[in-house]
């Protein structure tokens, strides 16, 4: 892309922000974009994973991001969006300069974590793997399209302690106040790092688009402040260079807040290194005397909603089915959580929710994955859920029925085809790819029906 295609008033920003820099920043633009994966440390520290993981290496000729130890550079043509892989959830498709959010925040496993902003997914999903799928991960995105997506994305990386919301923050602020121990807020903003990637994002550029990025910035970030323990930690990224979006946020952030202290910001410039650039501040809320931690401990219920789970006999009968159903089908498995059914859905919401508050704060909040989606309740019978499938290591269920990566059988499975199956096979099996999970099928007389979610077959 040449300079001219840039908004004017944009270079000449960038002219005064980098002085003798700026050329080497503008001839940025001309180069292609930078293209990356991150492995999924859900399922790429098993055997099974470690081996997909080489060979995934090998076949795309990865090489590594210097800031991220389980990112990847691949170049075009490769398409590792279409691999098998993919779809097992062994790696999410992320721009290289934003693997560098995640590790800065260093969510813990067992800690309280919301990721304020977080569709399609790629921070929280680098967040639940930091956190090695233990304690609560929220993750909220305020457009219900796109929290479509991030709950997807969540599932296809089998990430069984996460909750997606879809409110906005100041939803959010009035039932969680002063509960969580990270927070990352990968704000929307004017996208000046996606120009190369976006085209379109040329157009939308003003000083006018920025200026109302930079308040409505405020806005959300005032929100996460509320809703920080003291003691905790907050990341606040964005994908665009201007200082209003970046430095000048946090300034007035850590001046309207004195608790709130800056330990550390970085930029990863696209002329520097091999990215497309992206900003991140760490800060701190100090400990108060005053307001202690986990003052949010027990809420009060906000009232009946659309989200209510139904009463507690229903839902108790419904995980007894559940749990002498799996006792058989998944061995292996243990279902550490609070059973909720919606309609006929059976949900796992992570144990570490109760632990730390009521699910009354739940009510009337849009949750389109309200943690680990069990099953599928229909009459007398249990059908397992897809997310089910992908939270599970292959060993954990009876009975197992692998594809090899590129054989035709793969190919069939992908377009929702049913396979041909040994005939002593009978009842719920779990398809794998090489050892990683993909779906389920139900073998009988010699057939596996597939059960892959219609929206996910590939055509
Ligand atoms: N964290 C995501 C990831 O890593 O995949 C990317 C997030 S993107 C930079 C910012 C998100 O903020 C978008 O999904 C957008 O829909 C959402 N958003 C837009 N307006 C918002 C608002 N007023 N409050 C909260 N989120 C908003």
């Amino acid at each position: 892309m040449k300079e001219e295609r840039l908004p004017a008033a944009y270079t000449t920003m960038m002219r005064e922000m980098l002085g003798q820099e700026a050329d080497a920043f503008l001839e940025s633009y001309t180069a292609p974009r930078t293209q990356g994966l991150r492995f999924n440390t859900l399922k790429s520290s098993t055997d099974t994973g470690r081996t997909a993981v080489r060979n995934t290496i090998s076949l795309f000729g990865l090489k590594s991001v210097p800031w991220c130890s389980e990112g990847y550079y691949y170049e075009e043509p490769s398409r590792p969006g279409r691999h098998p892989f993919h779809a097992a959830g062994l790696y999410y498709i992320q721009e290289p300069s934003a693997m560098s959010a995640a590790g800065l925040l260093s969510p813990q496993p067992g800690e309280t974590v919301l990721d304020l902003a977080a569709a399609p997914g790629g921070k929280t999903t680098h967040i639940a793997a930091l956190m090695q799928g233990q304690g609560l991960l929220i993750s909220n995105e305020i457009h219900r399209e796109r929290a479509k997506i991030l709950a997807e994305n969540v599932e296809r990386l089998g990430i069984p302690h996460a909750l997606v919301t879809s409110a906005t923050p100041g939803e959010l602020a009035m039932r969680f106040p002063g509960t969580f121990d990270k927070i990352m807020l990968d704000a929307p903003c004017s996208g000046e790092g996606m120009f190369r990637k976006d085209p379109d994002a040329i157009d939308e550029w003003s000083p006018e688009h920025v200026a109302m990025c930079s308040s409505r910035q405020w806005d959300i970030l005032q929100d996460a402040y509320i809703m920080l323990k003291p003691g905790g930690s907050l990341a606040y990224s964005t994908c665009t260079f201007n200082r209003k979006e970046n430095e000048e946020i946090i300034a007035r952030l850590t001046d309207s807040y004195p608790d709130m202290e800056l330990i550390t910001h970085k930029r990863l410039w696209p002329h520097l290194e091999k990215g497309e650039g992206h900003f991140v501040a760490l800060l701190r809320k100090q400990m108060s005397e005053e307001t202690g931690q986990g003052r949010n401990k027990r809420g009060t219920s906000g009232g009946r909603g659309k989200n209510d789970s139904k009463t507690n006999s229903s839902v108790r009968d419904a995980f007894q089915q559940f749990q002498s159903w799996a006792a058989t089908e998944l061995p292996g498995f243990s279902c550490q959580g609070v059973p909720l059914l919606f309609g006929d859905s059976l949900y796992l919401l992570p144990a570490a929710f109760n632990d730390r508050m009521h699910t009354g704060l739940l009510d009337g909040l849009r949750i389109p994955r309200a943690g680990l989606h069990l099953a599928h309740l229909k009459k007398n019978r249990i059908e397992p859920a897809h997310a089910l499938a992908m939270a599970l290591q292959s060993e954990q269920a009876f009975r197992r029925y692998d594809l090899a990566q590129d054989g035709p059988e793969v190919r069939a499975w992908f377009r929702g085809e049913s396979l041909p199956a040994p005939s002593e096979l009978h009842g719920w099996t779990l398809v794998t790819v090489e050892g990683l999970p993909v779906g389920w099928g139900k073998a009988s007389s010699g057939q596996l029906k597939n059960h892959l979610p219609k929206g996910l077959r590939i055509m």
